[in-house]
């Protein structure tokens, strides 16, 4: 309930500790090779068909905001989708309003279409609200693995099959399977260049460098310049790293080979190293390019003890130091590399030679806000009413994907509501959407449910309110949206570089003031707080860990994940202070929160009962309440 969002970031994908022996892999390979011969072709044939299928898949392509009105005007019958894919199937309704006999293949092929589906949960959320609006929409999810999902007819060929997926992981185990991704810019028809890329000016100009020394790499060795040989870009997702990289092969004109870290280690022991050679290898014969990897703390985590998953790890990261010590930089190879996560890395891949070169990118100010959406506006239709600075004010804080996803999702919504062009309301509601999730209007709600909600929104607007730092409140809603029963909206006018220890109490107050608005209004509690909890625990604990703002601790900053040894030289019950301190500063929160609305009982009974009747109260209302 409350509006804050916390990134989820997948780095810790475990990797499987398949302990595979390079002695077996030989042993395997020679059994194999007869069968190798009859399976290739049978290979062959398979991916003659795939060629095929891909071509037909692409006749049958739905764009998204086609499907979007589709569904809209009941014209989907049936959605089938594999867990984990964005790509989905999607049948059509016959003539006559029905959904085809499976039986009925002929027909059933010439209804069913293929679609990509930007953001799972927003379409979900999307099917949902069909199906309360009452457009049944029959649904199919299969499960990821393809082998076991063609069923229990194909048991007899299991013997093969399990023969097939064996040669493909020894093809694999040689690199032979390696999945770097290609760009080049100079075939690609939308090559991408330091326009596409807004704000970040400074790193810009670092940039340019680079790009220079792609393009004429001899003229640098000559003169015994040293150039980076890699590049280390840190920021949170979606800020650009990718793009940014991308630009730069798209300024040099040079391909650019993309691979992220969790895939070097996602499949069996020995292939991340494997890997690591033949991305290197491809990159030697397509120089000059630029090598990306993406999320590399996956395979350059700090090395640890010999054990299990993490041997694997240590032979891929020993493989990228090879690597990149072996090859002369006047070969035209640039590694960039990007992670959210730059504490974790190993020391050794940032010694000069490797990624001597740091770039931080922050996320963007209220400037490069309003130039991001500028960018992202170009191709799309917006009315004139729209005014992009307003909208940068309002988005403190956001990345720029989230940005851009901002105006895609105001496109999906004009097309939705049939407008000519993409109005100032399509954003505003494009923006709740990405932060809190589709407003779910027809939901049948409790009165019970109802009241608990509205004095736990009440609660949180009241308290923020009377706390000098917290933001103004912009909306408080009861309407479920997403997950949250309800929500209230700051506005945001600052761009903040520092925040205050006042100013991180007072949000911890602000946080609580939802569950004491229960509280104190109903004398109960209810699950509804669980977000605002975790937020306000992670303020807490940062506050005490990463700020040093406890007295009892001192001006320490902590982390004993990073660092165990920091418990021996702190004392054992370090652990057991933190928790103390993170305890006393939620309940002293908590208790602020219900102090100040004892004393403002009343407003606190305005603000809800205000929501009760109207469900929304606007930020004018709003002030109008304190202003009698
Ligand atoms: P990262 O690699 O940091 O996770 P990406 O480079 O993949 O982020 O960014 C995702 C998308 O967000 C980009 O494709 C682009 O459309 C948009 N974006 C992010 N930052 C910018 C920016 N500075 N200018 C323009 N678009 C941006
Ligand atoms: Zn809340």
């Amino acid at each position: 309930m409350s509006n804050e969002e916390e990134v989820q970031n997948n780095y810790n994908k475990e990797n499987p500790k398949n302990n595979q022996k390079k002695g077996n892999n030989e042993k395997v390979k020679k059994t194999l090779i007869a069968l190798i011969v009859i399976l290739v072709i049978a290979i062959v044939a398979g991916i003659i068909f795939g060629i095929f299928k891909k071509q037909n898949d692409e006749d049958k392509k739905v764009d998204y905001t086609q499907l979007i009105t589709d569904i809209d005007e009941g014209k989907v019958g049936k959605i089938e989708m594999t867990v984990g894919s964005t790509s989905i199937s999607v049948t059509y309704k016959d003539e006559n309003g029905n959904i085809p006999d499976e039986k009925d293949k002929e027909k059933t092929e010439e209804l069913t279409k293929n679609s990509n589906i930007p953001n799972m949960e927003v379409f979900m959320e999307l099917l949902q609200n069909e199906e309360i609006e009452g457009n049944h929409i029959e649904f199919k999810q299969n499960p990821k693995n393809v082998l076991l999902s063609i069923g229990s007819g194909v048991i007899a060929f299991l013997p093969t099959l399990i023969m097939i997926a064996l040669v493909v992981v020894l093809f694999q185990m040689q690199g032979l399977g390696d999945k770097g991704k290609i760009y080049d810019p100079s075939v690609s028809v939308d090559k991408i260049s330091f326009n596409d890329v807004a704000g970040l000016k400074e790193e810009k100009a670092e940039m340019i460098e680079i790009v220079d020394f792609l393009k004429e790499p001899k003229k640098y060795s000559k003169m015994g310049a040293r150039v980076p040989k890699g590049v280390l870009l840190c920021g949170k997702p979606g800020t650009g790293k990718t793009l940014i990289a991308k630009a730069i092969a798209g300024e040099a004109n040079v391909p650019f080979i993309s691979m992220s870290g969790s895939e070097f280690i996602e499949m069996f022991a020995g292939l991340g190293a494997s890997r690591v050679r033949k991305l290197f290898e491809k990159a030697q014969k397509l120089s000059p390019c630029i090598v990306f990897i993406d999320e590399i703390d996956a395979i350059g985590s700090r090395r640890t003890s010999n054990s299990g998953a993490d041997t694997e790890n240590n032979q891929t990261l020993n493989q990228l130091l090879v690597e990149m010590d072996g090859f002369e930089t006047d070969g035209g190879v640039i590694v960039i590399a990007a992670t959210n996560r730059p504490e974790m890395l190993d020391e050794a891949l940032l010694r000069p030679g490797r990624f001597d070169r740091t770039i931080t990118i922050g996320l963007p100010d209220i400037t490069d806000r309003e130039e991001i959406l500028k960018i992202h506006s170009r191709n799309k239709k917006i009315s004139d009413e729209v005014d992009l600075k307003s909208i940068a004010e309002d988005t403190a804080g956001f990345s720029g994907a989230e940005l851009e996803n901002i105006l895609n999702e105001a496109a999906i919504l004009a097309a939705r509501k049939q407008h000519k062009e993409i109005e100032n309301d399509d954003i505003e509601e494009a923006v709740k959407k990405v932060t809190v999730g589709l407003e779910k209007k027809d939901k049948v709600i409790s009165e019970k449910d109802k009241k608990l909600t509205a004095y736990h929104e009440a609660g949180h607007a009241v308290v923020s309110r009377y706390l000098e730092t917290q933001d103004n409140v912009k909306e408080v809603s009861i309407i479920p949206r997403g997950f949250a029963g309800g929500y209230t909206m700051y506005k945001t006018n600052e761009d903040k570089f520092y925040i205050s220890k006042t100013e991180m109490e007072e949000k911890l107050i602000s946080l609580l003031g939802g569950r004491a608005g229960e509280k104190i209004a109903l004398n109960d509690i209810s699950t509804g707080a669980s977000n605002d909890l975790e937020v306000a625990m992670k303020v807490a604990r940062d506050m005490i860990t990463v700020y040093g703002m406890s007295e009892k601790i001192g001006p320490m900053s902590i982390n004993l994940d990073k660092d165990p040894y920091q418990m021996q030289l702190l004392g054992n019950n370090l652990e057991d202070e933190i928790g103390k301190e993170v305890k006393g500063l939620l309940e002293k929160a908590y208790e602020s929160a219900q102090d100040l609305l004892r004393i403002h009982r009343d407003k606190l009974d305005k603000v809800a009962g205000m929501l009760l009747e109207k469900e929304k109260i606007n930020e004018e209302e709003f002030k109008a309440i304190f202003e009698e």
